[in-house]
């Protein structure tokens, strides 16, 4: 491998990080991680099977106390520390992202890992924060007051599309609240979750507080959602998964957590800035190669600018550059496998059947998962290029004559992860913040997110949010205490028992 990627040397023994060694998998499976620029094989390991999820939930309850015991200033603290950990290994992140992912390593730099560092120290800051109604005399005899308790220990799983901001997403706001985790991270990506908990090691965060488990979804995934030991379960993922990491968490009476999939609307009204809507769109579709749940999917632009926008988006996306992800000046890499290449490939050759494929719609002879930027016009509103997530650098125009419609076209799929309008009238603005249905509105913009604000989707997308101070208190457990304050054995309320008053 060379030594651009040293650091993966740390996971020789294995890439099951748990009580903070790491070791092999027991499943008796070996998977091979895939740089997908090349096809090459980077980095093999052993798969965890059940047995290495009890052992990491054994390792996360043996943790709880001591670290729920902490106080707010302590966990702050390493926090902190866990920050400047990730600060000086900045760049491993970035490379070793690059690779297992094929991303641009200009996204990486400038997004990816950035992003995880902010994240980081938002929830050192945030562990010091809690909030709750105030104490007080509500009955007139007693005082009460809340208590915001850790929940115990959380089972996390996530995606192949962003693994480290995934992991960060998943065990910052649990950890700051005095949780222990055990993170499930992809198969075919766990390489920088594991580098992620070794850095909270590192940090100071006690063994056990953060563990690693790579395995596959059927096996390790389940045995996680379903241990009696784990107390609360967090998903990213697809809305098909989540559906059946629901049922296994309800039945067990888990508190749950469901971060799914996103079809995401790009509404642009005829007074919009057109040259900032192809731009925009064009960013937006493309970013991760399209594998973003926010990415624009479907772009609905009414009629006077229908035309303008649909040409000005294809020559865009013609001017994007493909390449090798190390190449700073790589705009589009592979998607994250072969097999993704060919998921997407197989939508929009289904989707020539009934629409025309304006620009790309190929993937270039070359050894890499790589496809084209690709936009799809003339589909129809119901058809699965326009409803079905497909995860890849593909975008459908759409047009529409009013804004009621636009509305509703955009509100018309089970998702509502992300959306955005762009107009330059003020009151059209409003009323999209309003009747838009999804968990995040962006108006003139489409993708930013930042640390402060929350993550999380309506319907088919989940709930549950992720960043911000919302998913801080969602990986709490409130508690109502109550105080007698009469120290009289026969309490009023006692009548309505027995005796007199
Ligand atoms: P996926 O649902 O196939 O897998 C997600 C995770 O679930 C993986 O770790 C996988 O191993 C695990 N898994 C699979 N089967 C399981 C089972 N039966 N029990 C327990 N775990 C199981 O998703 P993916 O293909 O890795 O990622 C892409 C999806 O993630 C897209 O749908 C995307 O929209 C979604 N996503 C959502 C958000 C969000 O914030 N809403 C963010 C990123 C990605």
């Amino acid at each position: 491998m060379g030594n651009r990627f040293q650091v993966l040397d740390r996971f020789a023994d294995g890439a099951q990080y748990i009580g903070g060694q790491c070791g092999p998998g027991s499943s008796g499976r070996t998977q091979r991680i895939v740089d997908p620029a090349s096809g090459d094989t980077v980095h093999r390991y052993e798969l965890a099977g059940p047995a290495d999820v009890d052992a990491a939930v054994a390792a996360a309850s043996a943790a709880l106390p001591g670290w729920a015991g902490a106080s707010p200033a302590e966990r702050s603290d390493a926090l902190h520390r866990f920050a400047a950990v990730l600060t000086e290994r900045a760049g491993d992140f970035a490379r070793v992202e690059s690779l297992q992912c094929g991303k641009p390593i200009k996204l990486c730099t400038e997004f990816d890992v950035p992003g995880t560092i902010d994240n980081t120290a938002f929830f050192a800051g945030a562990a010091r924060h809690l909030q709750g109604q105030a104490a007080g005399e509500y009955s007139g005899d007693h005082t009460s007051y809340v208590r915001r308790e850790p929940i115990g220990v959380v089972g996390s799983i996530a995606p192949w599309n962003y693994p480290l901001q995934m992991a960060a997403w998943k065990i910052l706001p649990a950890i700051a609240a005095g949780n222990t985790v055990v993170l499930k991270p992809a198969e075919i990506t766990p390489l920088t979750s594991l580098m992620f908990a070794w850095a909270a090691t590192e940090a100071g965060i006690p063994a056990g507080v953060v563990n690693v488990v790579s395995g596959a979804g059927h096996d390790a995934g389940e045995r996680l959602v379903g241990h009696p030991d784990v107390a609360m379960v967090s998903f990213t993922g697809s809305t098909a998964v989540g559906k059946r990491v629901a049922e296994l968490a309800t039945s067990s009476v888990k508190r749950l957590h469901l971060e799914l999939g996103g079809k995401a609307p790009f509404l642009v009204f005829d007074d919009a800035d057109p040259e900032a809507a192809i731009q925009g769109a064009v960013a937006a579709a493309l970013i991760n190669s399209g594998q973003d749940c926010t990415a624009a999917t479907r772009v609905y632009v009414q009629r006077p600018l229908y035309e303008q926008l649909r040409e000005g988006i294809a020559d865009t996306m013609a001017g994007v550059r493909l390449g090798d992800p190390f190449d700073p000046a790589t705009d589009l890499g592979p998607l994250v496998s072969h097999t993704q290449r060919d998921r997407v490939a197989g939508f929009v050759d289904r989707a020539r059947a009934y629409a025309t494929v304006v620009t790309g719609g190929e993937a270039p002879k070359n050894e890499g998962a790589y496809y084209l930027p690709t936009l799809i016009a003339d589909a129809p509103q119901n058809s699965e290029i326009v409803q079905s997530e497909i995860f890849g650098p593909v975008l459908a125009i759409l047009p529409f004559d009013s804004d009621d419609e636009g509305i509703a076209l955009a509100n018309d799929t089970p998702y509502g992860l992300a959306a955005s309008a762009w107009t330059r009238d003020v009151f059209r603005a409003n009323r999209a913040t309003r009747d838009l249905r999804a968990g995040c509105v962006w108006i003139n913009d489409h993708i930013p997110i930042i640390s402060e604000m929350p993550h999380g989707g309506f319907g088919a997308s989940g709930f549950g949010k992720d960043m911000s101070s919302y998913s801080f208190e969602e990986y709490t457990q409130v508690k109502h205490v109550m105080f007698d304050n009469t120290a009289v054995a026969a309490k009023d309320w006692h009548r309505t028992v027995f005796g007199d008053r």
